[in-house]
């Protein structure tokens, strides 16, 4: 067994200091800066990792297309290239709608050499996302395939009065003279590129959020944020020499970026991609037959895996994984304690949002898991839990402590705008602290537990009920596979607790089920908290990163407007 990265994390905690733990970064040549692109590719695509493979995807059909270190630096070099003959700017914003293929890598790699900044969009987009998106972040360039341009783009254009080009993958020749073809661009262009001098403080990217809790902001964030990319790859993803590493995310939103591209390269590890969404048993053999060491995925496809009565590592071998992650929603207890199952290893879970552009709360392999806890902060991240009231932030210190989850605003990954949205960007800071619009509690060993999302947070005869706690448990129960719980007013308690459950297989939704599974709540979390009214549903809805959309299903339970449903997962 490999020894784990961070060894100690007290210590680590204790004596971090980002100058001294980035120094591997070496920075453009020349003191020109700093840039992701040169950090994630230029630096290993002269040196000696130039013939390492970077990033092996795996097609539809099975086949691989295969891009070392080296190949990937001509790449992305030939589309910077070409970002400067069609006459784009340093600061203008390229984006991809694509599914995992290699051009969407090279575009995003591509981008950021050339200082360019990138936006990945969801490929399952439909028009008017696309269009919000693109017009709130003034798209200059877009790069698509053929079908999404037609189906899609095409007719949004006479809207999208700053978008100059449509690259498409796909073309052999030009549609017309907007809508170009990639590889024609491509071929004609250089495969060196000497990066420009990059400001650390250069925007790089824009991250969409989920749109969980309302209409999606678009995070921006800076060069400066590989420094975030490549500590969590070093401590968090535990990277090492030789290291396979997968993240399932998809590349639309922002693990598909921080960790589906920048993270991974930036340590010098190689990233597969499959290009298939999921299916259990495809992703059960990749891992085996890539001997995947490290493998980044989510609660929502955690879930679809534990609903199969099966123990994958008794019919795959999985016996190189070493780590397995989660993000994106709390991990329940039970998933941890089924992934030790599963594949021989628990499930670390670890929190952070768009916002904070990588992992600022993990659970480290060398370090003891509290089964249903984020964990602790990153090395080199302040976080405390406060209390907030008006314009007072008070940081709570007991043991126990519940309240908002905030972050000190100096570490290097911190978004630096929401697109187009000043005062809501300033509402989100107090004197120092980030206020990250969740909720949790720290226990007296300095682990974080999630309690919900501030919006989510149910008030219930006096009482504040966290989700996430009722649905915990409610898992416990064998007939449970998912459920979403939700605050519902009701005069005379504020609001009572209603949960949405959907069924293992070989369930029925009856009422005796319902008896039982209050009657079963109410034994285990007291009648105060215990939801007070069940409904079975087939699926709950969902994010396209996977996320439970319980303010749709509080919209829908009061007959109020849906609202934002651009990220809405269509079952
Ligand atoms: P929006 O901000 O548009 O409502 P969103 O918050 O879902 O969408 P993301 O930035 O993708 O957008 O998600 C971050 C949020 O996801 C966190 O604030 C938190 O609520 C939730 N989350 C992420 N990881 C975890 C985790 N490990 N445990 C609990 N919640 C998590
Ligand atoms: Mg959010």
């Amino acid at each position: 067994m490999k020894k784990a990265n961070l060894k100690d994390y007290d210590i680590t905690y204790g004596a971090f200091d980002w100058e001294k733990e980035t120094a591997a970064l070496s920075g453009l040549p020349e003191g020109k800066g700093l840039n992701i692109g040169y950090e994630a590719v230029d630096r290993h695509g002269s040196g000696s990792l130039k013939d390492v493979l970077a990033i092996r995807l795996v097609r539809k059909d099975q086949s691989y297309e295969d891009l070392t270190y080296g190949a990937l630096k001509k790449r992305t070099a030939q589309f910077a290239n070409v970002l400067r003959r069609l006459g784009i700017e340093e600061g203008e914003r390229v984006f991809s709608l694509l599914g995992r293929v290699p051009e969407l890598y090279i575009t995003a790699l591509g981008s950021l050499k050339y200082r360019a900044v990138y936006c990945p969009l969801f490929s399952v987009f439909g028009p008017e996302p696309i269009f919000q998106r693109l017009s709130k972040g003034e798209g200059v360039v877009l790069v698509t395939n053929v079908q999404f341009y037609l189906k899609k783009v095409r007719d949004l254009l006479g809207r999208l009065p700053a978008l100059k080009y449509i690259l498409l993958t796909d073309a052999a020749e030009d549609l017309d003279d907007r809508a170009l073809s990639f590889s024609k661009l491509m071929d004609k262009a250089s495969e060196d590129f000497t990066i420009p001098p990059t400001g650390e403080e250069d925007p790089a990217l824009l991250h969409f959020t989920s749109g969980t809790t309302g209409m999606p902001k678009g995070a921006i964030h800076v060069h400066k944020a590989v420094y975030t990319h490549y500590i969590t790859g070093k401590y968090v993803l535990d990277f090492q020499p030789g290291d396979v590493f997968w993240c399932t995310a998809d590349p639309g939103w922002v693990t598909g970026t921080s960790y589906g591209i920048i993270s991974p390269l930036v340590n010098g590890v190689t990233s597969i991609v499959d290009e298939e969404e999921f299916d259990a048993m495809r992703w059960y053999s990749i891992l085996e037959k890539e001997k995947v060491n490290i493998w980044y995925t989510a609660p929502t496809a955690i879930r679809r895996l534990m609903r199969m009565k099966m123990v994958p590592r008794e019919k795959f071998d999985l016996s190189a994984l070493r780590l397995v992650l989660s993000v994106g929603e709390p991990l329940h207890a039970e998933a941890v304690a089924w992934g030790k199952e599963a594949f021989g290893v628990p499930i670390l879970d670890n929190w952070w949002q768009t916002e904070t552009g990588g992992i600022m709360i993990a659970n480290y392999p060398s370090m003891k898991i509290k089964p249903g806890s984020m964990g602790r902060p990153l090395p080199g991240v302040e976080v405390g839990i406060a209390d907030v009231d008006g314009e007072q932030l008070v940081l709570l210190d007991g043991s126990d402590a519940q309240g908002h989850l905030v972050l000190k605003k100096n570490f290097p990954s911190i978004f630096r705008a929401y697109l187009g949205e000043e005062q809501r960007y300033q509402k989100c800071f107090m004197g120092d602290w980030y206020l990250s619009g969740d909720l949790a509690k720290k226990d007296a060993d300095g682990y974080y537990w999630f309690v919900g999302r501030a919006d989510d947070i149910i008030k219930t005869s006096g009482h504040m009920v966290g989700p996430f706690e009722v649905e915990s448990n409610l898992m416990k129960h064998p007939a449970v596979a998912e459920a979403a719980v939700i605050g519902k007013p009701e005069p005379s308690i504020g609001e009572l607790v209603k949960a949405f459950v959907v069924l293992k297989e070989g369930h029925e939704g009856n009422e005796d089920l319902e008896l039982e599974l209050i009657g079963y709540a109410r034994k285990v979390m007291g009648p105060a908290v215990a939801p007070k009214e069940i409904a079975f549903v087939d699926s709950l809805p969902k994010t396209k990163s996977g996320k439970i959309l319980r303010r749709l299903l509080k919209a829908r339970e009061l007959g109020l407007p849906e609202g934002d449903l651009s990220t809405l997962e269509k079952n």
